[in-house]
């Protein structure tokens, strides 16, 4: 099969093979045939080792496609089912499942058993990235990890949803739970910062300012959300225009030091700082002891957009369906995947939302 490997940690491209072999599926594991696969930011972080991820493997971790084996005891699809591929879903009995119902939080699937190779090349195993591994023909997982959607989804949309698009709108909606005729200001305006603003917009809010170093992306935010739009100089007097003292949210998509200490800056005392952002464990953020008392913000992460995929995915089909997400504005690049270098490379140069493969 066709598929994109990365062969050794801080490799600047991928191998393009057309000799992978993914497994068979074990009991209660599933293979899924991908139909569509977007690139995203964290396949950058993979190749750098940002992400840890043993190599080689195969990238890619926002996919969707059909259920095309099922191994003994699968009883969530079977095959034929179209689904989004999931990359780190929540087992159902652990106590981040269960007691404290952050079942995003679960790690018994993505540390566990999602952990193993997936697929062999002449011999050798070939892990999937995240536990996903799209970027290749077909992928084998456990079944948790393949979330059944309707059949008249189209796989490229539905691949959105399988990471940044829950990410942002995730950020937006169940972690920091924008209130309706709230301020919001969103640092980064890649696919999870446009996802973040379609939340905010989703959710109510009156103000929304994208903050980017790129004209480009800063109008797309326009088309996609945001009341506003600003280099990160030109923020502090739109703030003090829009706002009295700073904005009820912030959301970093970006994980750099800089832009998280500047998205708790933005908010006013008592707001909340979001971070979405992928950053580095060696980086760190520094906050004096007075001002985390004296404001009294809440400053909190958010992964994989605080979200339970196995009815939030349905829940933003349903908000695309209904015309309040705009998921074809999202996609400004469809190619096959000998093309991902160039994806990547766009992505690496901040050019673009979303690049979505197809099979
Ligand atoms: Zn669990
Ligand atoms: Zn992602």
């Amino acid at each position: 099969m066709r598929a994109a490997v990365l062969r050794n940690t801080g490799d600047d491209r991928l191998d393009i093979v057309d000799d992978i072999a993914v497994l068979d599926p074990g009991p209660g594991e599933v293979t899924v045939k991908i139909e569509a696969t977007g690139v995203c930011h964290s396949d950058l972080s993979g190749m750098s080792g940002l992400i840890p991820q043993p190599a080689p493997a195969v990238l890619g971790h926002e996919g969707a496609g059909i259920v095309s084996a099922v191994g003994d005891g699968v009883t969530s699809v079977a095959e034929g089912d179209h689904v989004i591929i999931a990359w780190s879903p929540p087992c159902g009995v652990c106590v981040n499942c269960t007691g404290r119902h952050s079942p995003h939080l679960c790690t018994e699937i993505q540390f566990g058993k999602s952990f193993l190779p997936r697929f062999t090349q002449s011999g050798t195993p070939v892990f999937g990235f995240a536990g996903a591994g799209t970027f290749c023909e077909a992928t084998t997982l456990p079944a948790e990890a393949a979330i059944r959607i309707d059949d008249d989804v189209p796989f490229e949309i539905a691949s959105l949803i399988g990471c940044g698009v829950t990410t942002g709108v995730g950020a937006a909606i169940n972690t920091a739970q924008v209130r309706p005729g709230s301020s919001v200001v969103v640092f980064g305006c890649g696919g999870v910062g446009i996802a973040a603003i379609q939340g905010a917009r989703i959710a109510g809010a009156a103000e929304i300012v994208a903050v980017d170093l790129q004209d480009k992306k800063l109008g797309q935010a326009l088309a996609l959300g945001a009341t506003h739009a600003c280099k990160p100089d030109e923020l502090d007097a739109l703030k003090g225009e829009l706002t009295r003292g700073g904005f009820d949210y912030a959301f970093e998509a970006i994980g750099l030091p800089v832009t998280i200490r500047a998205a708790y800056d933005a908010v006013r005392r008592g707001g909340t700082a979001c971070i979405v952002g992928v950053g580095s464990a060696d980086q760190e953020v520094s906050f004096n002891a007075f001002e985390i008392f004296f404001a009294e913000k809440t400053f909190k992460g958010s992964y994989y957009g605080s979200a339970d995929v196995r009815s939030d995915f349905a829940l933003l089909i349903r908000l695309w369906k209904a015309g309040k997400l705009d998921l074809e504005g999202m996609i400004t690049r469809r190619i096959g995947i000998e093309d991902v270098n160039d994806a990547l490379a766009d992505m690496r140069a901040g050019e673009g939302i979303r690049s979505v493969i197809s099979f």
